[in-house]
């Protein structure tokens, strides 16, 4: 008997093997080839702004009494008039100014407060001020993630559409700065690469696209939103379309959030963003709201 028996059990761990190897090749198969990218935190990525007063050096109030609750992975366009305040809002909910009374919050916890580690992967705030390092493509785009691998670097270039890395005379080891300058457009994907690269749970934008032409800001618009889907995303709006593709829009009037809701509801509410929408809107007989200048 003890021959045969040696031989089953040899059989039987076979198939065990082969069962599990089995199971692992149906595992792979069900792993979708691009993991979906996790949702939002709804507790962690909560934005509060609660009673916020602001004001810079002891001057007089730029921001009074806002409150907002900025809800995880939605797109929230904040427009208003020129020295409403919009920017100074950015600067508060990026952790860079601190409320003279009231709190910004992420996930409960003041932005300010938060570890610059924190901070880098909670929220981002991205203005038209870039930073060129005089150094290689690669390490100015290291910055965001210094482990990031080449097939990353160029990963996220692309995805913004940054088509030229192709052309610089030694790919990601371009000396920027000294052998090839970049010019602002440039330095601008540039930098938005390093957004892509650091993968913030929320992302200001602030004038983020201003340098680049009409054409490749809307198409780098696109490509940040498709790379950051399922990302907060805050836009400081100069153009209407923006306001009008947001989930909510958040209107200042000096200093203060005097609207608050979908393009929709703010339309029917027919207060001072309904009135914005309307003089753009009756001064363009095609109806396309990308002609339309600026919302500042
Ligand atoms: P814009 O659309 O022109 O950029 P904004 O709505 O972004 O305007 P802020 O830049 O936030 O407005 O400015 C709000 C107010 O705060 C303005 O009166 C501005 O002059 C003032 N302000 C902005 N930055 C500073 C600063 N660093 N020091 C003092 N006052 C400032």
């Amino acid at each position: 008997l003890v021959g045969p028996l040696d031989t089953l059990t040899i059989w039987v761990e076979q198939l065990q093997a082969a069962i599990a190897s089995y199971a692992r090749i149906e595992g792979l198969a069900d792993v979708p080839r691009e993991e979906p990218r996790p949702a939002a935190d709804p507790v962690d990525d909560r934005i509060e702004v609660a009673d916020v007063r602001f004001a810079y050096d002891g001057g007089r109030d730029v921001l009074r009494g806002v409150d907002l609750v900025v809800r995880p992975g939605e797109r929230l366009a904040v427009i208003g008039t020129s020295g409403a305040g919009k920017s100074t809002l950015a600067r508060l909910l990026a952790g860079l100014e601190r409320p003279r009374t009231g709190s910004v919050t992420v996930g409960g916890t003041p932005v300010a407060d938060l570890s610059p580690d924190r901070l880098r992967e909670q929220v981002v705030l991205v203005t038209q001020d870039h930073h060129v390092f005089h150094d290689t493509v690669r390490d100015n785009l290291r910055v965001a993630k210094p482990d990031a691998t080449d097939e990353e670097l160029h990963g996220a270039l692309e995805a913004l559409g940054a088509r030229w890395i192709k052309d610089l005379p030694e790919g990601l080891d371009t000396e920027v700065g000294t052998v090839v300058s970049l010019d602002g457009a440039r330095a601008q994907q540039l930098s938005l690469a390093r957004v892509v690269l650091a993968d913030p749970h929320t992302l200001i934008l602030d004038e983020a696209t201003a340098l680049l032409d009409p054409t490749t800001a809307r198409e780098t618009e696109q490509s940040l939103a498709a790379v950051l889907r399922g990302r907060t995303v805050i836009a400081i709006a100069h153009r209407l379309q923006t306001a009008h593709d947001a989930d909510r829009v958040a209107v200042l009037e000096a200093g203060e959030l005097v609207e608050l809701g979908t393009h929709d509801e703010l339309v029917d509410a027919g207060g001072p963003y309904a009135a914005l929408w309307a003089s753009w809107h009756g001064g363009h007989d095609d109806q396309d709201p990308r002609r339309e200048p600026g919302a500042t």
